[in-house]
Formats: structure tokens, C-alpha cells, sequence
């Protein structure tokens, strides 16, 4: 697979420590937002003012799991029914998976 810009760029917010989660806005700009969530090893939450800045510009969220595929947890499925109107992006230690939202079920697009 080759891999688009955006793609190498989110694919370099991977690390093995925590998880690091953002925005691509609709500009194709690249945002990073602070992880919240107690185990940040495990998981990810963001602020609301990071959401309420965000949501109207964004057109993907990207997250990535440290020493973890980019396969889906119950928690993104979750959270990726909330935002159909997003695409979103899981960065694992296998590289990038985009998903997309459709007729309430989360899918593997591309
Ligand atoms: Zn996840």
C-alpha cells in the first residue's frame, strides 16, 4: 500500500509509551490535542474545548495505540458511532487504518 502524506505524517505520531489522538481538519492541517484520560497508555479522552474547537472543522480523528494494531477497541467502535460524520484514522504498531461510519456500523474503508 502507498501510503498518502497525511498518512506518513500521522504514521509518525506513533509512539510505545501513550496513546496521541487529534484532529485533520478539512484544510488537510494535522492537529495534536492533549490526552486526558487517566491511562493514557490505554486509552484516550479529550477535552471538551478541545472537541467544541475542533468538530466543525475537522473531517478526521486519528488516534494511535501504542504496542497495539490498528485494530478497533470496543471503546472506538463506540466513539466512532457517536461521530458518523468523521472519518478516522488508528495508528497501530502495523501501521495506519482508515474508518469510515455507514448506516450505523463502523467499516474498514480502503
Ligand atoms: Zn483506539
Amino acid at each position: 500500500m502507498k501510503l498518502s502524506r497525511l498518512e506518513k505524517l500521522l504514521l509518525s505520531k506513533h509512539d510505545e509509551e501513550v496513546e496521541h489522538v487529534g484532529f485533520v481538519l478539512k484544510s488537510g492541517k494535522v492537529i495534536e490535542v492533549e490526552n486526558i484520560c487517566k491511562n493514557p497508555q490505554e486509552g484516550f479522552d479529550v477535552k471538551g474545548e478541545d472537541i467544541a474547537l475542533y468538530a466543525l472543522t475537522a473531517q478526521a480523528t486519528w488516534h494511535t495505540h501504542p504496542k497495539a494494531d490498528y485494530n478497533l477497541s470496543a471503546n472506538d467502535f463506540n466513539t466512532y458511532l457517536n461521530w458518523p460524520e468523521l472519518d478516522h484514522y488508528i495508528i497501530g504498531d502495523n501501521g495506519i487504518r482508515k474508518y469510515i461510519v455507514e448506516d450505523g456500523e463502523v467499516l474498514i474503508d480502503g
